[in-house]
């Protein structure tokens, strides 16, 4: 490709073409994933008063628990926990670290570094009140090996008698490694439930869900976590997140949510059960929409000559595209870019900041009209080396074609 030529529509549907056979493979995972969802409705019987919802304690809201069955279904757990009381993905990660470890044991992250945002949680960054490590439960990681697997060998020395649960992170965060497809899951869980099947195993299944057409529940993982504003929810949920697993993990961390008494019994749906159930329903399509996108990021910027991760023709089991820019200025002027192709704020110019859980300034751009949300189209990277810009998401593969081209724009191509 001609690199002083500006990029436009018909350089990205030339590149496109090239993309066809992709295209086609992401299809048959959406249509696997949307039935699944339609079995799960169909199974669970879903009527029209389950979309209206409750008020005050939300006893009795046969919605919000409808909805938490089709969840269990889709998802291949016993029960699933699916809240707007639920923050955001932190909160519902932390409520299966809170709720089921004690002080005394040890928690274990197999996927090296875990999320930014949890590393105040569990407290390997700052003194935060009430991390894990201030309540007595201790914290190891094992770190990926260079070719970004599970060292499962390396992990199976540093399991000990207190080792109570076992951390992995589905995707690839904020960092330049491979995210953990499905198979590559099921393995390190058989290996590990080999050593001791008592260990519980969780995974962190943020921006993973309908990629692949089987989830991390589904290969034996014991607990997961995730957050509405991503995958999951489709675009329509407006805050919110779920755990799911087997049913005794889930009442604990159901417990560390509301009280030990009342668990999943209690908490009002207001006005969220139809957007969660309907975005339920749209979020294999959605998905498949935003990795469509995705790959024609890697396809376009790996020809421009940028490291791309994963590359446009790998698979994938999460929705993230990370681009290596190398400076900060083309880190600031590709998410400025992208923000000037967004519906909502197209005209305000995103600055790098410091985060609330972030330990470096993070630059953001995401026009959207849920706030943060993720499942929209939006990029972002922390100020560090090598300056890599992450993109996640598009609700539809045209808009994130236009975004993509005033990106690329104003990076001067
Ligand atoms: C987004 C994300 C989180 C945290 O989710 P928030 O909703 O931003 O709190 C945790 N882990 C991974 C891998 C994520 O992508």
């Amino acid at each position: 490709m001609d690199v002083t030529t500006k990029i436009n529509g018909e350089i990205l549907a030339n590149l496109e073409k090239e993309l066809l056979p992709m295209y086609q493979q992401i299809d048959e995972i959406s249509l696997h994933n949307h039935k699944k969802v339609l079995n799960a409705f169909h199974n669970c019987q879903i009527s029209d008063y389950h979309l209206k919802g409750s008020t005050g304690y939300g006893y009795g809201d046969s919605g919000r628990d409808r909805l938490e069955e089709v969840y269990a279904h889709v998802l291949g757990a016993e029960k699933a926990l699916v809240r707007g009381q639920i923050v955001s993905g932190t909160h519902a990660i932390a409520l299966c670290f809170f709720g089921i470890l004690k002080p005394g044991d040890e928690l274990i992250s197999i996927t090296g570094s875990p999320y930014d945002t949890l590393e105040e949680a569990i407290g390997i960054r700052g003194n935060a009140s009430g991390s894990l490590k201030s309540l007595g439960i201790s914290y190891k990681q094992v770190e990926l090996t260079d070719e970004g697997n599970i060292d499962l060998e390396l992990a199976a020395k540093t399991i000990t008698s207190k080792t109570k649960m076992i951390t992995i992170q589905r995707s690839r965060g904020y960092a330049w490694r491979p995210s953990l497809n499905i198979s590559a899951i099921k393995e390190a869980v058989d290996y590990i439930k080999k050593i001791n099947k008592e260990i519980i195993i969780f995974a962190d299944n943020c921006y993973g869900e309908f990629v692949e057409i089987k989830e991390p529940t589904d290969v034996g993982v014991d607990i997961i976590a995730g957050s509405l504003i991503k995958n999951i929810g489709g675009g329509l949920a407006p805050t919110g997140g779920y755990v799911a697993g087997k049913k005794e993990l889930v009442d604990m961390a159901a417990n560390r949510l509301t009280a030990p008494g009342i668990g999943s019994a209690v908490g009002a749906s207001l006005e969220l059960n139809r957007l969660f159930f309907q975005g339920l329903f749209m979020a294999p399509h959605i998905v498949s929409e935003a990795i469509k996108g995705a790959i024609l990021t890697a396809k376009l910027f790996h020809k421009l000559g940028y490291e791309v991760l994963p590359l446009p023709e790998e698979g994938r089991t999460d929705i993230i595209q990370s681009i290596k820019l190398g400076t900060p200025d083309k880190l600031i002027a590709f998410c400025q870019g992208l923000q000037k192709g967004s519906p909502i704020d197209g005209h305000v110019t995103p600055l790098p900041s410091g985060m609330p859980g972030y330990e470096d300034a993070v630059i953001m751009a995401g026009g959207t009209f849920i706030q943060g949300s993720s499942i929209e189209l939006s990029a972002d990277g922390p100020l560090r080396e090598p300056y890599i810009v992450f993109l996640q998401g598009g609700l539809s593969k045209e808009y994130t074609k236009l975004a993509l081209i005033s990106a690329a724009q104003h990076l001067g191509h």
